[in-house]
């Protein structure tokens, strides 16, 4: 099927530079769902099918109540003993050119990311988390598609990007309170996304270097809001350590832990005592840049929390992919193959030993992203 976007974006300072432009059909209500997120008829009839054989669910069963610590996937809750090893910050696909009108071919973006998705799985990952906000091009249909078609558990987040200072945003976000934005959240969390019926698995946002403006401020109110409601994980793209310390300041301004906080992109703040610092008040920092040009900066890092004994609340990603909606066949795709082809080799030859990379690969995310209210 086809999609029609308008906004373009990915997680790199690069985003500053663009504009948030949506350009609305006249039948669709904004204020209601992203337009990527809208099944078709054929699709909603599908997802129907797949909850009356019982693949899918509406409902999440008693036993995975939202204090019970399920993995939300696209597909439903899974035991987090279940969620085996996971590349916690990828991407399937993202954005489109802000300043036109593009529309985008599923069948496409899938004939293309389906072997990428299909090679990781092969080496044994087992959990993708797609980490592209709704205002960025999240496209859960996608998601489900590919999870069926890969075997991999895909997750997709509820949230909306709001680093590049807010131009991402849809304009409701400028006037709605954090608690009518948090309502949005925990409707998709409650009711499925659009009419897809599929939940999110966490909260994604963002916010640019501290102090951080006023709105991001509201996106990270509203994503306490939404974490006491739902359990839902709050994974936070972050400019720097100092916003990183104003982040855990509003929601422990909330009750909430910083145990509910994942640190997206810590491992590009310079000063290592702002890392150290969120780990050890048990906020989760995540290496999600790990690549061919960014081994020793990484490598480093976890030796250094290695040291301080703070492997416990270590992600590790490689932020890679993705489908660049309005260039021709997606633009240049990155797999998502460096983790475990290179980097788990050299970090062995480093010193790593099984249970500590097991830990980072297994243990560590399915603690991160297990459903679950976590007050102070
Ligand atoms: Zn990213």
């Amino acid at each position: 099927m086809l999609y029609h976007v308008a906004s373009y974006a990915w997680c790199s300072n690069a985003i500053t530079s663009l504009l948030w432009k949506p350009n609305i059909p006249p039948d669709i209500n904004w204020t209601n769902q992203t337009i990527q997120d809208m099944a078709t008829r054929r699709e909603f009839l599908q997802r129907a099918s797949l909850i009356g054989a019982g693949i899918l669910t509406n409902q999440l069963p008693v036993s995975y109540g939202a204090t019970d610590d399920a993995i939300m996937t696209v597909m439903g809750p899974i035991k987090p003993s279940d969620m085996g090893f996971t590349l916690t910050h990828e991407h399937i696909l993202l954005g489109a050119p802000m300043d036109k009108d593009v529309v985008y071919d599923a069948e496409d973006i899938c004939a293309r990311m389906l072997p990428l998705l299909q090679d990781i799985k092969a080496r044994g990952c087992a959990t993708f988390v797609d980490c592209t906000p709704s205002n960025l091009g999240r496209n859960v249909s996608i998601c489900l598609r590919l999870s069926k078609a890969s075997g991999l558990n895909i997750l997709t987040p509820t949230g909306y990007y709001g680093a590049g200072d807010g131009k991402h945003l849809p304009a409701y976000a400028q006037s709605e309170t954090a608690q009518q934005l948090a309502d949005r959240w925990i409707e998709e969390w409650k009711n499925g996304i659009g009419v897809t019926g599929i939940r999110p698995g966490f909260i994604k946002t963002s916010v640019d270097n501290g102090p951080i403006t006023p709105i991001q401020r509201k996106l990270m109110e509203a994503a306490a809001i939404t974490h006491l409601s739902t359990g839902l994980t709050i994974a936070v793209h972050t400019g720097d350590g100092k916003a990183a310390i104003e982040e855990l300041e509003i929601l422990k301004r909330y009750g909430v832990s910083p145990s509910a906080r994942i640190w997206v992109h810590a491992g590009e703040e310079p000063d290592f005592n702002f890392i150290l610092a969120a780990a050890r008040e048990k906020s989760w920092v995540s290496l999600d840049h790990v690549n061919a040009s960014m081994v020793e900066a990484n490598m480093s890092s976890l030796k250094k929390l290695r040291d301080e004994h703070l492997l416990d609340q270590v992600l590790v990603s490689q932020d890679a992919g993705f489908y660049q909606l309005g260039k021709p066949n997606g633009g240049s795709i990155k797999p998502f193959t460096f983790v475990q082809a290179e980097f788990i080799p050299m970090m062995k030859t480093n010193g790593f030993t099984k249970a500590e990379i097991d830990k980072i690969f297994v243990a560590n995310p399915a603690k991160a992203f297990a459903v679950s209210i976590r007050k102070l």
